[in-house]
């Protein structure tokens, strides 16, 4: 298999042809720049904050937002990464290790923060007591609490921005996962920026990597010899995210450029979304515990740390 564009040996083959290394670097930068730009996803003055957890992802949009700065001449002082300590053992600690090394090498300063020490349980323990208690999977449990904190310390640190590394695949999960729950007001908030509407308490957050596929970032994360162990939380394989990742590989296997599809027939429905929505806002309040956004008296943080504590 050769490369489309200079004969030398292909690394992957994609829709519009097949590619070496350097020119699937090349494209896969190209794509993730291409993307910043369109949706305008980093500002020229802002703080920038990138969401990161030690995996493919998380280095890889941070590593590129970086060269992103550099590249235009935008000061990188205002880049910051932040991540949560979800507390799964035998996981979470060997992803963050990689994390520290990373961020020290690339000279980015990283705040870590951790479900113990702000909500009082790791996630191991946390969640056989919610699940008892409200049949919920560790996946619930655990999206509650990292959006919770990531918003609560981006907002502490400041920034204007939250980077996060949501690939292709992880948006066409999303989409299909509120199609088949027929929730449109969370559909309205995907796309490569977050959110219907700007609220002071909430940072926005953008997806610089959302149209790469997973397979792409993890050659990509591979090619730049990137140090991470390529593990799968263990929870990962107990949602129902698992099963719509399962299906759509299996189509996409079988039918080429189904994710993309979906992909790019939602954004062609988003503004029609995001309309509806901004119709019928909902009213943002503040947790009457925590302070922080609630589109009720208490915040889901809120009321699962509760239960924890009435155990
Ligand atoms: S797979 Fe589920 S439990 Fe594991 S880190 Fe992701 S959301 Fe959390
Ligand atoms: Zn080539
Ligand atoms: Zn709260």
């Amino acid at each position: 298999m050769h490369c489309s564009k200079c004969r030398y040996q292909a690394v992957i083959s994609l829709q519009h042809g097949n590619l070496c290394k350097k020119h699937f670097i090349d494209y896969f930068e190209e794509k993730v720049f291409k993307t910043i730009n369109k949706y305008q996803l980093i500002g020229r003055n802002e703080k920038l904050c990138v969401a990161v957890s030690g995996g493919k992802d998380s280095l890889t949009v941070l590593y590129l937002t970086k060269k992103y700065l550099e590249k235009n001449n935008i000061p990188t002082t205002n880049l910051t990464a932040l991540a949560v300590d979800e507390g799964i053992d035998n996981y979470r600690e060997h992803t963050l290790v990689d994390l520290r090394k990373f961020c020290t090498e690339h000279r980015v300063p990283l705040t870590i923060v951790s479900f113990e020490q702000e909500l009082g349980k790791t996630l191991d323990q946390a969640y056989p007591i919610i699940n008892k208690d409200a049949s919920k999977k560790p996946c619930n449990v655990c999206g509650v609490w990292r959006r919770y904190l990531l918003n609560k310390h981006a907002k502490r640190l400041g920034v204007d921005k939250v980077i996060t590394g949501h690939n292709l695949d992880d948006e066409a999960q999303a989409i299909i996962m509120n199609i088949f729950k027929a929730n449109t007001a969370l559909a309205a908030r995907l796309g490569p920026t977050s959110g219907v509407q700007e609220h002071d308490l909430f940072i926005q957050r953008v997806k610089p990597l959302y149209f790469c596929a997973e397979k792409e970032v993890r050659l990509y994360a591979l090619l730049k010899n990137f140090q991470i162990k390529f593990t799968e939380c263990p929870y990962s394989k107990e949602g129902y995210r698992h099963h719509i990742q399962e299906m759509l590989n299996e189509f996409e296997n079988k039918y080429k450029g189904t994710k993309q599809g979906i992909v790019n027939s939602f954004l062609a429905m988003l503004p029609l979304l995001q309309n509806q929505e901004k119709e019928m806002p909902q009213t943002i309040q503040q947790c009457s515990k925590c302070k922080e956004a609630s589109n009720k008296d208490i915040c889901n943080a809120c009321v699962m740390k509760e239960t924890i504590e009435n155990a």
